[in-house]
């Protein structure tokens, strides 16, 4: 078979079922007789919108033609686009045979890094033992919707902790910030778990949360079934180090007991909020090091509004869902000749707004879709990049405090607008950018709050209404955010007007605070994939992992950086057989 890539479709032809059109498309791409092609199989699928006048849809197919010889003399001509179509090949995974008392590897964590490391590692024999201090899907789900309704935070589980990670609650984007030979592997293993095929061939692949929580059910059920075994509510409390290589862990269980569990090789999947793991660590002398992540707002636009803007006259076209968007600008520091990067990131079409802390007293928003993505809104974050020289201080988690501080002044802001507790602080755009440019911040928020609660009520069908569950209190972002994140994302903002018509306008919602964009620290580690502890230059049998050391920045990275270790704890098992 060939690969014959950038082949042309309507979006009729798109939403066509069956074979018959891609065949024709692929005959024509490359000026051959239709009868020609016998099977023309779908490899993958993007938009093209770049032309409003021109929205189309691009493929990629894996092609058979009748006759062999006429594939390997399209191969022969070297055409742009054209190759041979090489088949997916199942990731080998070594079958290791360890001792009967030989001591289970331990993974911290059921985000994507823990749960696609320890399935590897328990189908290669090593029978892992997974803790995860929140409780499984179907419990968290119930907790989650009672903290959306109004009752207390749960700091074990929530929308960051809980079985499935960070982003259990979210759009379930897979696009894959960096090339990753896993990549392949870990949506085929998505796939296997319930995830809906096409992910296999959106250039822009997602599950969407409705569904990504029986798929991380079903990745739970393969770990055990494969000889693994998943602590729910069982959170690793400390660990101990003996000549500088991990020697036993410890399990906060359910009823708050701790019990040590003997263990030579720990993987820390514990993603970015786990700040109590963070100082543990730091604490039993392993290497930490600041790193930038970034801080901002979500904001929100009418879905139909983003549609018109980047699909023209073509929005309503049933072969196109709700469109997303991706934008970056570089904005001058207002003090100081600094740059300053301002983007926006997860960007959930047709989503919601979801109260995200981990910590009492405190506010923090992310954004989730469910997989038909028709929500009326569209959310992102819009975020300015901040670095260890913001955080003033050299401590090594001098990140996480410079988060909470904004995540306080988030939830006191509101508060003192008379949200109720967790209610979120926002402000639309019109207001923020009026207030900004007066200076006059304190008295732009009675005038912001009288404005905006007319828009939130019943205002004309673009005019968003914030989604945010626990409600929010309009006042002005100025007074929870760092003057430097307020100057970026009010020099911003014209400037992404420009790439994408409305994004600036007066209506959208900004609401705060985005501040666990990504993880604060890194867990530092070597070659082998493995800390080390104090002075001893030695392997530690600790495996950070995913996107809480520093190593992925979403759900396909950091599932891919599970297998890669995992890949390592095998390795390092056999050099030590
Ligand atoms: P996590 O997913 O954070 O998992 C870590 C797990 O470890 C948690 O379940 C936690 O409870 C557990 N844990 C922590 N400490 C301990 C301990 N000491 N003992 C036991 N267990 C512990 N990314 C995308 O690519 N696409 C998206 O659409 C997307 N949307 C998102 C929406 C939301 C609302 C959020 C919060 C994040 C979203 N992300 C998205 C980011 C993505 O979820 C993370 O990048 C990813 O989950 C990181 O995976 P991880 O396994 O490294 O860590």
């Amino acid at each position: 078979m060939i690969e014959v890539a950038n082949v042309r479709l309507s979006l009729d032809d798109a939403l066509a079922k069956g074979e018959a059109r891609l065949a024709r498309a692929v005959a024509k791409k490359l000026g051959i007789a239709k009868g020609m092609v016998v099977k023309a199989k779908l490899v993958r699928k993007s938009v093209d919108a770049r032309r409003k006048s021109d929205v189309h849809v691009v493929v990629t197919a894996a092609v058979e033609l009748a006759n062999p010889a006429d594939e390997e003399a399209l191969l022969a001509q070297n055409l742009p686009g054209v190759k041979r179509h090489v088949p997916y090949a199942p990731l080998a995974i070594p079958t290791l045979r360890l001792a009967p008392d030989a001591l289970r590897p331990i993974v911290v964590g059921t985000g994507p890094a823990g749960l696609f490391c320890a399935l590897y590692l328990a189908r290669a024999g090593l029978r892992p033992i997974v803790a995860e201090r929140g409780a499984d899907v179907d419990e968290r789900t119930r907790i989650v919707a009672a903290f959306d309704a109004g009752a207390d935070l749960d700091v074990a589980t929530n929308i960051q902790f809980g079985e499935g990670g960070a982003g259990t609650f979210s759009d379930g984007k897979l696009t894959c910030g960096v090339k990753s030979p896993f990549a392949p592997h870990v949506l085929r293993w998505f796939v296997d778990a319930g995830a809906p095929r096409e992910i296999l061939v959106d250039a822009k692949p997602h599950i969407g949360t409705d569904l990504l929580r029986g798929v991380v059910r079903r990745l739970r059920e393969q770990i055990v079934a494969a000889g693994g075994e998943v602590r729910f509510n069982t959170t690793v409390c400390d660990v101990r180090f003996l000549d500088g290589r991990v020697c036993a862990v410890a399990f906060r269980g359910p009823d708050g007991a701790v019990s040590w569990v003997d263990a030579d090789r720990v993987v820390l999947a514990c993603g970015h909020s786990a700040r109590d793991t963070f100082e543990l660590l730091r604490d039993r002398g392993l290497r930490l090091e600041p790193k930038p992540f970034s801080v901002g707002v979500r904001i929100e636009h009418a879905q139909q509004a983003v549609n018109e803007a980047q699909y023209g006259r073509a929005a309503k076209h049933p072969a196109l869902g709700a469109a997303d968007y991706k934008l970056a600008v570089q904005v001058p520091e207002r003090a100081g000749g600094r740059q300053r990067g301002v983007y926006t990131f997860c960007m959930c079409p047709g989503g919601e707004v979801v109260a995200a802390t981990s910590e009492s007293g405190q506010v923090v928003v992310n954004g989730m879709s469910r997989h038909a993505r028709d929500g009326k809104n569209a959310n992102s974050a819009l975020l300015v990049g901040v670095g260890p020289e913001d955080f003033g201080s050299d401590d090594v988690l001098a990140g996480v405090a410079f988060q909470r501080r904004i995540e306080r002044a988030a939830f006191e802001t509101a508060r003192a607008a008379g949200g109720k507790a967790y209610a979120a602080p926002a402000q639309r755009v019109g207001d923020f950018l009026a207030a900004d440019a007066d200076g006059a911040h304190a008295a732009a928020s009675a005038a912001c709050s009288a404005s905006a609660a007319s828009g939130a009520s019943a205002g004309p069908s673009d005019v968003p209404v914030p989604t945010y569950p626990r409600g929010v209190a309009w006042c002005d972002l100025h007074d929870c955010l760092p003057p430097f994140v307020t100057d970026a994302l009010a020099d911003a903002l014209p400037l992404l007007e420009r790439r994408l018509r409305g994004f600036a306008d007066p209506n959208a919602v900004m609401t705060g605070v985005e501040t666990r964009s990504s993880s604060p620290v890194r867990i530092v580690r070597e070659a082998d994939l493995q800390a080390r502890v104090g002075a001893f230059d030695r392997s530690s049998g600790l495996f950070p992992c995913g996107e809480g050391a520093g190593y992925a920045g979403g759900i396909m990275s950091a599932a891919c950086d599970g297998l890669r270790v995992a890949e390592a704890l095998c390795a390092s098992i056999d050099a030590a057989c």
